[in-house]
């Protein structure tokens, strides 16, 4: 097949069900129409007679021309693979089932359940149905099913075909990558079906409402559709113009001698070693740049894959945090494909980095079988890829046990301030000697964040990368470049200020997280998800940290989903861990951390993100930008660096936007804050944070460790109510720090409570002296007699009373850990916004 004809195939695979989004706006001209049908005259009208209008028409079983041609039998075929999860009416049991148009499609985070392993909480999620409306915005699933009427589809499908007239216009609707993107923003929250089956009891009745979206559906086949063709041809070419191979292409499900696809699974190691190890001043870009830097790598290897297997984006699967997933085709061309870039994305991590980053490509073939649970497939490639860690440079053992090299003259005496390297020479950029690829990651960082502020302030501003396959000359220093001789990229960051502008030169550009079809209309734009979001204009961490409220004190920020291995592996109950459910649950993680996660953190951004509640302590003195820069989100983690208290915010506001979108008490995120001077190394940062991220963990997870101690969710909620409810309406808030009014509470007092609780809570955390907290209480009560708030300041202010008899409660409470770990963290966070300056 041709290559346009490839192209032509796998798009008719993604677009064989779009008949179903029409049928459902009910227009008057598609009464009594089967979806097929609709399918085929819209496509038709929009494409021609040819390979995309055909995948609609014959796409199923019971219409005779499927029968008659491989490609329509493919396409059959990858249908069902993808539908693997639908579920079936069930007499025995199953009480009915009606064709309902109208039923939303169920959020699949509802479905997960750990409760064998987490006792203590609801057990049973609630059941959420996410509403009918086009990716972008923030958007939660809601409690009630129905929504999804005729009205609410028709304005939809007008949206689309206004977007899709867009790209046709600028002649785009035929490049795959930009249809399964306009798929994605339009179809991820309508059902592929909408078979609403009544069971014995609701739970069941949910177990069988629609969750697969008629976008994963859609990818899996186009997906599917893709490695089925080029692994039957493979072994059929030469009679395959001639036959119908029917009992080939349709059979095999259970034969596991015939394994048609290839499930890859990728992971650059080194990854934490190499964004966190680095120690100099300016860090922040460097750290931005370098993690950056690793998603533009994981890009840069998916798109050489494709490219070398003849695949298309609707065969990834999930990319992030340095890993990636594909489904391709089990062939002998496919493997030498792998190979290969595996071969040169090493030669060239060697040679750039020293060995500090490497690449590992594994595959497990799989079946047809496996599209209804793939659990085994996914464990199989788990494993495969750990061996291939560990001999990783088995194959450059030359390289790693050669001679040592004679330092780089530049590097006698000193080395690269940023990695560390002493084998390249080294230049001074701002005050800090660097090897030339720190340079780089360097320049380019500080240009990501110039272009990420620049779009935070203007509404139709974009992010762009430029990409290119020669060294632009005239480009500057924020080129960088990724990869050896032919294969070599160059990229640049940049503004984006109307729809259709580029760089000169470029081989593409990405468009970061812009939904917009209006952009992608220019040629060689394409999108790319990322969390980018970098506040305010400031050249260096103390220059932001100064700019804070209360304390001169950096914090950073790691934070991710417990037990992410799990909700993959067992979450799903037996039976329902279907591929196209995997595929849709990993994307719904990605589009979390790369995408909305800016959104959240964007205090001023519309399209729903506005419904979000933010935490804001001293809300009415402070400018409405959070002082931090979000350096890496991607897979399930988060890390970011920026003003302590901005840092804390950021926190709560991520976690509970989480757990908004998810609903679900079994998926639960565990984080980890610590603070130091801004000019605290930032690999000593980022293994404290670490530290802390793991005790939050071992805590028994869904917690924060913050303030050095570690807290439920919901009781560190609890704290940010102390510390609002009952702290700060005793102080006063001045435009930089909090201070204490005439006849309130003294700093003196803050500190004496501080001083009596704080030894408790480590006492009782190391369980070395459980019974002397009792002690406590004479104390404390001696305490509050003494420092209270003078009569006058209480009669002149209610809510001023009403803190100080709040706090004195709480403060005489029976005092057990988490009591007082709560009282000490917001004392401390009190003091912390009380102290202006860096002592
Ligand atoms: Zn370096």
């Amino acid at each position: 097949m041709l290559k346009e004809d490839f192209t032509r195939f796998v798009l008719g695979a993604l677009l064989h069900d779009i008949g179903k989004f029409k049928q459902r706006a009910k227009y008057e001209e598609d009464r009594g129409k089967t979806h097929s049908a609709i399918g085929y005259e819209w496509l038709s009208s929009q494409y021609g007679e040819g390979l995309i209008a055909a995948a609609a028409r014959n796409h199923h079983g019971n219409v005779s021309e499927t029968w008659e041609s491989n490609l329509s039998l493919i396409i059959y075929e990858a249908d069902n693979l993808a539908a693997s999860e639908r579920r079936r009416f069930d007499p025995s049991t199953d009480v009915d089932k009606s064709w309902h148009q109208e039923v939303l499609l169920a959020s699949d985070f509802s479905r997960i359940s750990l409760d064998s392993e987490a006792p203590d909480l609801r057990t049973k999620p609630e059941m959420r149905y996410w509403p009918l409306k086009a990716l972008g915005g923030w958007t939660v699933p809601q409690e009630d099913d129905s929504g999804g009427s005729a009205g609410v589809y028709r304005e939809l499908w007008e949206a689309f075909c206004n977007d899709f007239a867009c790209l046709k216009a600028a002649n785009r609707h035929t490049d795959v990558e930009i249809m399964l993107h306009l798929m994605e923003r339009f179809t991820s929250y309508i059902p592929s079906i909408t078979l609403h089956i009544t069971g014995a009891t609701d739970r069941d009745t949910f177990r069988k409402h629609p969750d697969v979206s008629l976008f994963d559906h859609a990818r899996v086949t186009a997906a599917s559709a893709s490695c089925l063709y080029l692994f039957y041809y493979s072994r059929l070419q030469d009679r395959w113009d001639r036959d119908v191979f029917k009992d080939e292409i349709t059979g095999g499900w259970e034969d596991s001698s015939q394994d048609p696809f290839l499930l890859i699974g990728g992971d650059l190691s080194g990854v934490q070693d190499f964004i966190y190890t680095i120690s100099s001043r300016g860090a922040l870009k460097a750290l931005k740049g370098r993690s950056f830097f690793l998603e533009l790598l994981t890009e840069y290897l998916v798109s050489n894959l494709l490219e070398e297997l003849s695949l298309t984006r609707c065969n990834v699967l999930f990319t992030g945090g340095g890993h990636f997933y594909l489904l391709a085709p089990n062939t002998e061309d496919a493997k030498n494909g792998l190979d290969s870039v595996r071969r040169a994305t090493n030669d060239y991590l060697w040679d750039a980095f020293n060995g500090a980053l490497s690449c590992c490509i594994a595959y497990v073939p799989m079946g047809k079988a496996a599209f209804r649970d793939a659990t085994r497939h996914w464990a199989a490639l788990g494993q495969e890829l750990e061996t291939m860690k560990r001999r990783k440079w088995e194959k450059a053992l030359d390289k790693v046990l050669g001679p040592a090299e004679m330092p780089h003259a530049d590097c006698l005496t000193v080395r690269c301030e940023v990695c560390a390297r002493e084998d390249t020479p080294l230049k001074s950029v701002r005050g800090v000697l660097m090897c030339p690829s720190c340079r780089e990651q360097f320049f380019f960082g500080e240009g990501l964040q110039k272009a990420a502020r620049e779009a935070n302030k203007l509404l139709r501003a974009k992010v762009g990368i430029a990409v290119w396959d020669k060294k632009p000359q005239t480009e500057g220093d924020e080129v960088l470049a990724i990869g050896l001789g032919e294969k070599q990229r160059f990229y640049k960051p940049f503004v984006i200020y109307d729809s259709h502008n580029s760089l000169p030169g470029t081989k593409w550009t990405y468009r970061l997280n812009d939904w917009d079809s209006s952009g992608y209309a220019a040629e060689g734009s394409l999108p790319l998800l990322a969390g980018i979001f970098h506040a305010g204009e400031f050249e260096d961490l103390e220059s932001l940290v100064e700019r804070g409220y209360g304390w001169d004190r950096a914090g950073v920020l790691r934070m991710d989903v417990d037990r992410l291995g799990k909700i993959f592996s067992s979450g799903l109950p037996p039976g329902d861990r279907t591929f196209s459910r995997m595929a849709s649950l990993s994307r719904h993680f990605s589009l979390f951390f790369k995408y909305h996660l800016n959104g959240i953190l964007h205090l001023d951004k519309k399209d729903g993100y506005e419904n979000l509640v933010r935490t804001r302590v001293a809300e009415s003195v402070r400018g409405r930008e959070r002082l931090l820069s979000l350096v890496y989100s991607g897979g399930d983690d988060v890390f970011v660096i920026g003003h302590w208290l901005d840092v804390l915010e950021a926190a709560y506001d991520i976690e509970e936007a989480f757990s908004l979108m998810t609903y679900n008490p079994n998926i639960t995120l565990s984080a980890g804050l610590v603070f130091a001077p801004p000019h605290h190394p930032v690999y000593r940062f980022a293994k404290d944070a670490g530290e802390a991220e793991a005790k939050a963990k071992k805590g028994g997870r869904n917690s924060l460790t913050a303030f050095g101690h570690t807290l439920r969710w919901q009781d560190a909620k609890d704290m940010r109510t102390m510390l609002v409810g009952e702290i700060l309406p005793l102080l006063k808030k001045e435009q930089r720090a909090l201070g204490t009014p005439v006849g309130s509470v003294s700093v003196g007092f803050l500190h004496r409570v501080l001083a009596l609780v704080s030894p408790f809570v480590t006492r009782n955390e190391k369980k070395t002296d459980p019974a002397s907290q009792f002690w406590l209480l004479p104390k404390v009560a001696y305490l509050t007699g003494r420092a209270a708030p003078s009569k006058e300041f209480l009669k002149a202010s209610d809510e001023a009373k009403k803190a100080w008899m709040a706090l004195k409660d709480r403060l005489l409470r029976q005092p057990d850990l988490q009591h007082l770990t709560k009282i000490n963290g917001a004392v401390l966070w009190a003091l912390m916004m009380m102290r202006k300056g860096g002592k």
